[in-house]
């Protein structure tokens, strides 16, 4: 193996719609753990790969800073039966959020900056940056993510207080990276733990920056406190 396929930098080597291999492997094991956990969860959510590959590439340029990314669902896309079933324990509920059982199709990115300021998207600024693109609905996106540099994907507070105003659900990604900065990994959190990489602080990956990424984590969650499973899809609808 070529340090090339180490770089996360997005730029995929095996042509524009295949995410990197080491992404795949990763969430391939990320879906076999969130269908082992079916019943720990009141919905799912499909987030495509490739979606998930531009993220984190623009995660990784942004260290040491945390962003902020708006996702929009496809109203013509629904999740494909046999894997919402797939996805779908004994605690279940329909009807519990904006978008849910439409795939995500778009992710913009929003914000960037430390905890306070990610959290703090004043509505008109969006609203002047996306309203003549996003038509009648401006700039609310459905779902949000947010990024965890050095630290678990799990809710703050202010991460709790700021979901009150988002229609779908919210989602974090942990990322654990050397060097570490000002931001040590801190790991001594109470929660539901999800990773997307299992290695004990072997390099995933080298980020654009220099940063070595040693874990990733994501969760999802419901402004009420449910935990929600998000399903990584490839360009067919198929969990990884
Ligand atoms: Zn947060």
């Amino acid at each position: 193996m070529s340090s090339d396929s180490h770089t996360l930098d997005g730029r995929s080597r095996c042509g524009p719609n295949m995410v990197s291999p080491w992404l795949k492997d990763a969430m391939s094991n990320y879906n076999r753990e969130s269908q082992s956990k079916v019943d720990e969860y009141v919905a799912q959510v499909h987030l495509p790969g490739k979606i998930l590959e531009s993220i984190l590439s623009w995660a990784f340029e942004a260290l040491p800073d945390e962003i902020l990314v708006g996702l929009e669902v496809d109203e013509k896309q629904h999740h494909l039966p046999e894997v919402g079933a797939r996805f779908s324990g004994n605690k279940s509920q329909n009807n519990l959020f904006a978008g849910q059982g439409l795939v995500i199709s778009e992710a913009v990115l929003m914000n960037r900056g430390d905890s306070y300021s990610v959290h703090h998207l004043p509505e008109e600024w969006t609203d002047e940056i996306f309203g003549a693109e996003r038509g009648p609905r401006a700039g609310r996106f459905t779902h949000w993510l947010h990024t965890h540099p050095n630290c678990v994907a799990i809710p703050s507070d202010a991460d709790a207080e700021a979901a009150q105003s988002t229609d779908g659900i919210d989602m974090i990604l942990g990322i654990e990276f050397t060097p570490e900065g000002f931001n040590p990994w801190f790991d001594n959190v109470e929660g539901e733990r999800r990773k997307l990489s299992r290695e004990n602080r072997a390099i995933l990956g080298i980020a654009p920056t220099g940063h070595r990424i040693h874990s990733l984590e994501l969760i999802g969650f419901h402004k009420r406190g449910m935990a929600i499973n998000v399903v990584l899809i490839d360009d067919d609808g198929q969990a990884y």
